[in-house]
C-alpha cells in the first residue's frame, strides 16, 4: 500500500475528532473520502499531513511511518496536498506561484499549462485576481509541481461555477488516466463515483464501510451520506 492508516486517532485540543480512522490506497489508486459534514474527513487529511497530528495509531506512506513526522517533510516523501480552500500566495503571480512549489519529476510548468490552459493565458496575474475556479486550478497545479506520489483533493469542486467544475473533473480523470494516485473528497457523488477505484466512509470519526462504488447501494448511501 502506498498510504495506509490504522487506528487513528485525532484530538483538536480536548475534544476527539477522529476514533480510530482506516484508510489505504494502493499505487495508481483513486480512492474517496467520503461522510456527512463534521464526521472527520478534513481532519483525516489533516493528519495524514500532520496539519493536526493524530494522537494515537499510525500513518504509513510509501511503508514509512510519518504520523509524527513534520508536515514538510511529509510533503517532500511525496504527498501533495491541494486543501479545503485553495489557499495560493495572491501577491504572486501565477507562474511565480507554480514555481515556489517545483520539485524535480514528469510535472513542470510547460505540463500544467497544458492541463489547465486558462492559467497558461494567466501566467503573469497576480493569483489574488482570478476567479476561485481558476485559483482552484492554480492550487491543483501547485501540489502537482511538488511531483507527488500521492495527491490529496479536499473538495476540490465546491462552491465552482459549473463549467470549472466540470474542467476539474476533466483533469482528475486525465490524471487517473496516467495512472496518478489520488486520494479525494468531494461532495459531488454523480462524479466522484465514476472515478473511484475504492470507497471509504466515515461516521463520527471512524470508518463505517469501505469498498468499491458499485457495492455502495441507495441503503447504504442513505444511512451514510444522506442528509
Ligand atoms: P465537512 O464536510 O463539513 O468539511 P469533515 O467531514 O471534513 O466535514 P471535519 O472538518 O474533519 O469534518 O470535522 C470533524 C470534527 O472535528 C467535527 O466535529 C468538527 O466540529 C471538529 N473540528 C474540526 N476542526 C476543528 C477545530 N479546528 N477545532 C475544534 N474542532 C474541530
Amino acid at each position: 500500500m502506498l498510504l495506509e492508516l490504522k487506528g487513528l486517532e485525532t484530538f483538536y485540543g480536548a475534544s476527539q475528532a477522529l476514533f480510530g480512522v482506516e484508510l489505504d490506497v494502493a499505487e495508481g489508486e483513486v480512492v474517496a473520502l467520503m461522510g456527512r459534514n463534521g464526521m472527520g474527513k478534513t481532519t483525516t487529511i489533516r493528519s495524514i499531513m500532520a496539519l493536526t497530528p493524530a494522537k494515537s495509531g499510525s500513518v504509513r506512506f510509501g511503508g514509512k511511518e510519518i504520523r509524527t513526522m513534520a508536515p514538510y517533510k511529509i510533503a517532500r516523501l511525496g504527498l501533495g496536498l491541494v486543501p479545503e480552500g485553495r489557499r495560493c500566495f495572491s501577491n504572486l503571480t501565477v507562474a511565480e506561484n507554480l514555481i515556489a512549489a517545483a520539485r524535480p519529476g514528469r510535472w513542470n510548468i510547460a505540463e500544467i499549462n497544458r492541463l489547465f490552459p486558462r492559467l497558461a493565458e494567466r501566467r503573469d496575474q497576480m493569483a489574488k485576481t482570478l476567479s476561485g475556479g481558476e485559483q482552484q486550478m492554480l492550487a491543483i497545479g501547485r501540489a502537482l509541481m511538488t511531483n507527488p506520489s500521492l495527491l490529496i483533493l479536499d473538495e476540490a469542486t465546491e462552491g465552482l461555477a459549473p463549467v470549472i467544475r466540470n474542467d476539474i473533473w476533466a483533469v482528475i480523470r486525465t490524471l487517473k488516466a496516467e495512472g496518478q494516485s489520488i486520494l479525494i473528497v468531494d461532495k459531488t457523488l454523480s462524479e466522484l463515483l465514476p472515478c473511484a477505484d475504492r470507497c471509504f466512509v466515515l461516521e463520527k470519526g471512524a470508518t463505517v464501510w469501505r469498498g468499491k462504488p458499485e457495492q455502495l447501494t441507495p441503503e447504504i448511501q442513505d444511512r451514510y451520506l444522506g442528509v
